[in-house]
Formats: structure tokens, sequence, C-alpha cells
């Protein structure tokens, strides 16, 4: 079982639900909830009492208590990994590997599953174990052996660091790359788990593992995700915003562009580019520019086309400086490192209208654009 369900199962057990399970009845007094102590031979009620909000037990008399785990694991004197495991399935939490279930001692009662969006939110410390540990890393390693001067250098460690760039230190899985998915409002949407060789490609034998936390759509019967480092969108309010196919693209381009003026966003894959994912951008008037990967352009296109708004571009640059010798499944990361390598405008030119309003210290026009445009104006 990896660390990230265990935290699950940790947010979802509640020690009241293990308790009533066993038959012990809790009354509520005040804050807590008191009852029998199941762990010696209670007579009377107020030594034993249940914090909801801690979610723990403690008998002042005997001194046992703890969480639900603990608590569970005492009352049917199991292990950690079996108390676990029938949590796991308490809670219909999936724990991806084939421990042989124990039987429970207790009723067991199925519980309805939480609203997923509840269960974990932006929290180093529920987060800490997995973030970093980048020398473990291959992804890391490799991009940080890349060719940087000293500025991008720095600003390729601080990407790493705001999209909370992670490593799987332990089990099967060791040395994985994790991507958070964090939202807008910092909670965790998704982890996704990739491996990676040390050359910085994908290990293509290893399938990539998606731990949803986000927004269950039961119409669609699939988990709302949402762009990987969207929550840079709340940290650089005025920052233009750039949305590539794959994590590790958005932070080599993060490296390349400050932060503060471009915010790279990921899809996590070609066909998972939905209009939902970035309307909020565009009716906020800030510029969004999409940029597909070569088998990817039309149909991004057609997303792009499909809403119509001013402040949207599709960007051809990849596709019109992609060389025989990138080789037809090219990565972007590779082409935009040639490009940026041979003196290259990967971002689109400022455009007359857009330097006519910088001129003017005012807030980009797409109108100023259109005139500018349609009178062949050249701002100097
Ligand atoms: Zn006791």
């Amino acid at each position: 079982m990896d660390k990230l369900t265990e935290y699950r199962i940790k947010q979802a057990a509640k020690v009241v639900d293990v308790l009533t399970d066993h038959g012990i009845q809790l009354f509520r007094k005040g804050r807590e909830l008191v009852g029998l102590c199941p762990f010696h031979d209670d007579v009377h009620t107020g030594n034993f009492s249940v914090n909801e909000t801690k979610n723990i037990c403690k008998c002042f008399s005997c001194g046992a208590g703890g969480d639900a785990i603990e608590t569970l694991m005492k009352l049917d004197g199991i292990s950690y990994g079996e108390a676990l495991k029938v949590l796991a399935d308490m809670y219909g939490i999936p724990t991806g590997d084939d421990m042989k279930p124990v039987a429970p001692k207790g009723k067991f009662t199925p519980r309805p599953q939480q609203d997923p969006r509840t269960m974990i939110y932006w929290q180093k410390d529920v987060l800490r174990e997995v973030i970093g540990h980048l020398e473990e890393n291959n992804l890391a390693k490799w991009m940080r052996s890349l060719k940087w001067n000293e500025a991008e250098s720095a600003r390729l460690e601080k990407a790493m660091f705001n999209y909370c760039l992670g490593t799987l230190t332990e089990g099967a899985q060791y040395g994985w790359t994790v991507f958070p998915y964090v939202d807008e409002f910092y909670h965790v949407r998704t982890m996704k788990y990739m491996a990676y060789k040390p050359d910085g490609h994908r290990d293509k034998s290893c399938n990539p593992k998606w731990w949803h936390t986000g927004k269950f759509d039961e119409k669609k019967n699939r988990v709302e995700i949402c762009l990987f480092g969207l929550h840079l969108s709340s940290m650089f309010k005025h920052a233009k915003v750039c949305i590539v196919e794959s994590e590790k693209t958005a932070i080599l381009c993060s490296a390349l562009y400050p932060q503060s003026e471009w915010i790279w966003l990921a899809t996590g894959g070609k066909s998972k580019l939905k209009v939902n994912m970035f309307k909020q951008f565009l009716e906020a008037k800030r510029h969004v520019i999409l940029f597909p990967d070569r088998d990817g352009f039309d149909e991004w296109e057609s997303v792009a086309n499909a809403c119509k708004s001013r402040y949207l571009k599709v960007s051809r640059s990849i596709l019109d400086n992609w060389q025989e010798s990138d080789g037809e499944k090219a990565d972007i990361a590779d082409i935009l490192f040639r490009m940026v390598a041979e003196g290259h405008d990967v971002l689109p030119k400022e455009t007359e209208g857009q330097k006519a309003c910088r001129l003017l210290g005012i807030d980009p026009m797409p109108e100023v654009d259109d005139l500018c445009e349609k009178l062949s104006l050249k701002v100097e």
C-alpha cells in the first residue's frame, strides 16, 4: 500500500465509526462523546471520551485510546497493516494491492464515501513525505543536468518547488516522480505518479498511476481533473497562461521564463484539454496560449475554435519548428530546447496593439490590436 492511500484512509477513518461498529454506545456530553471504556472493565461512563474534532478517543482510567487505526488494532488485536485494510474496505478506498482481507471483529458497516474533494487539502504535512526528495528523482536529476544559465537554473529550482514536485521514496515505485495537481484553492485534486529514465524520458514500461481526490462527476462517471499547476494562477495573478500537454514541459518552460510573467499549466494528456479548464482565465481577460504537441495540434485547435475568445491563441511554434531530426514522436520539451538554443522566440512576439498598450501603460486590449491590424499601424 502506498503512502498516499494510507493518508487517505487515515483521513477517512473515524474513531466514532470504529467504536460504534464494536457495539460501544456513546453519549453526547458537551463537546465530547462519552461511554464505557472498551479496553478495561469499565462500570461507569466518565472515564472514556471521544473527541470528534481531533478524531481520537482516550480513557482516563486505564490510559488506552488513540486514533481510529490504533483503536481498531487494539479492539481486534490486529496489526497496523491489517487495520488499514479493514478501514479501506469500510470506507470504499481502493488500495490497489492483493492483501488478504481481515475479518473484522466488529459489526463492520460500510460507510458512504466522503466527498473526495474534502479528503485532502493542500497541507504540507499531508504531502510532506512525497514532496521533494529530488536527489532520488530521475526527472529532477535530468532537468538539473541540462545546460542552464544562472538565472534559469535558479528558476528551475523555484519551479520544482512551486509545482510541489515529489518522489516516491519506498515500495515498488521507488524513485517515481509525483506530480500533485493542485487547484486554485490549494486543494490537491490529483496525484500522478510516473516513472522516468535517467535520460529524462518516460519509462514506457511502467504505466502512470493516477490517484484522485478530485470531484467525481456522477453523470460522466469520471473524476473531474484540473490543470497541473493551476494553483500558480492564484500565486501569479497577472501572468499569462500557457497550456502544454506534459507536466515535464510545464516545469522546463518555467525555468526558461519568469513565472511572474508566464505560468505553464499542463493537461497531462493530449485528449484531456477541456474548455472549462481554462474558461475562467478568458472570462477574467487573461491571455491564454495553447502549446499543443505536434500530434495534438488539430485537436487543440478545434477546442480553441469552439470557445471563440480573442484572449485565446493556439501557438504553431512547435509545429513550425519541428525538424525531421527531432523525430516523429518528438517531445515538445526537446524541440523547445533546441529552439531556445538556436535563439528562436518560443513565446509569441508582442503585437503592435500590445506594444501600444504597454507604451500607454494600460492593460492589453484586443480592440487596440484589431485597430492596429485594420489600419496596418506600426507602433514605434
Ligand atoms: Zn479504560
